[in-house]
């Protein structure tokens, strides 16, 4: 690259008044620290997001922008959610940098791994993820789940990078492929990967939340794992169909060992080995059409293709 290359910041905020003030400060100053290196062009942004929010995050937001020379602010006109609210900030400031990179507004994932990031862009790579390198403050129950999604993911043929989050660079030309993407069961992590183009990783200690509550709650984990497996695979839909098919195989012996019984003369009068099947197989049944439905729900709201999100007001 000859000319230093413009970097954008993309920070989703939902509800996240008490961490703003830290985090847009923590990264103008990164920012400013980079131009004066001579790293990147003093053009080089950070965008804040506001995810719909309830409490004060827009005041704060602008109350930012008017403190910090590289601090923008993005308001939609809702709440879409994390994913969807990321992806509002890529799109509308990708052609305006040249790479963008995604950060949570909550300063969990270290802000000094930026510098890294951009130095592996800078020499030619497309895409830079942040990688948890140990998830010691996490609890021990976000810790195992986080795990057995990674696990399950993997399972499921998704392909995701281990311990990745949504913490990443991407250049603008990744950036103009992501656009054309256009499902609304956004499952960023998986789609990235799925892209291509040269890829990289960095190192960092994912740190404890700076104020405020989580926004994934075990509910919201559970939701954004399943969509992940739904949105990237159709192993559920087999598992259907094999689970189906050894049933099967099962209901021919049964069947077999009945008429034998019935020519040899004695009957098996059991009531319950007339119920029991009844009742497995009914519930195998309702498992499966779960499945499928939940498929057929995932075609209802593509086929809608109901535009993402809205955008209210654009500040910088
Ligand atoms: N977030 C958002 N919209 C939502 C929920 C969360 O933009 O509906 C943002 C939130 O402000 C934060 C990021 O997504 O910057 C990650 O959320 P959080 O830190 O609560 O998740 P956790 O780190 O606990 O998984
Ligand atoms: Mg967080």
């Amino acid at each position: 690259m000859n000319q230093k290359p413009t970097i954008g910041v993309v920070s989703p905020c939902y509800n996240e008044e008490k961490v703003l003030h830290e985090t847009t400060l923590q990264l103008n100053n990164i920012l400013q620290k980079l131009v004066s290196k001579g790293l990147i062009s003093d053009k080089s942004f950070a965008v804040f997001v506001d995810d719909g929010s309830k409490d004060k995050t827009w005041t704060v937001i602008e109350e930012c922008v008017e403190k910090n020379a590289f601090i923008k602010g993005l308001k939609l006109a809702g709440n879409v959610g994390h994913q969807k609210a990321l992806l509002a900030g890529l799109i509308t400031y990708k052609d305006e940098a040249d790479a963008l990179i995604s950060i949570d507004a909550d300063l969990q994932d270290d802000v000094n791994v930026i510098e890294e990031m951009i130095t592996k862009f800078i020499s030619g790579v497309d895409v830079v993820y942040g990688v948890r390198k140990e998830r010691k403050t996490d609890t021990f129950f976000k810790r195992n789940t986080a795990l057995l999604f990674y696990k399950i993911m993997l399972k499921m043929r998704v392909n995701i990078i281990h311990n990745h989050a949504d913490y990443r660079l991407c250049s603008n030309r990744v950036l103009n492929a992501l656009s054309e993407f256009n499902e609304v069961n956004l499952f960023l992590r998986g789609i990235i990967p799925s892209i291509g183009f040269s890829n990289d990783v960095v190192y960092y200690d994912r740190l404890e939340r700076f104020a405020g509550e989580s926004k994934y709650p075990f509910r919201k984990m559970a939701a954004f794992a399943w969509n992940g497996v739904t949105s990237f695979s159709n192993y559920p839909l087999k598992l259907v169909t094999i689970i189906g098919f050894f049933i099967f195989i099962i209901c021919l012996f049964m069947s077999g060992y009945a008429l034998l019984a019935m020519f040899n003369g004695h009957l098996v009068p059991g009531w319950l080995s007339t119920v029991l099947p009844m009742y497995f197989l009914g519930g195998i049944q309702l498992f499966c059409f779960g499945i499928i439905g939940e498929y057929i729900g995932k075609i209802y709201s593509e086929v809608k293709a109901r535009p993402r999100y809205f955008i209210d007001k654009k500040i910088d």
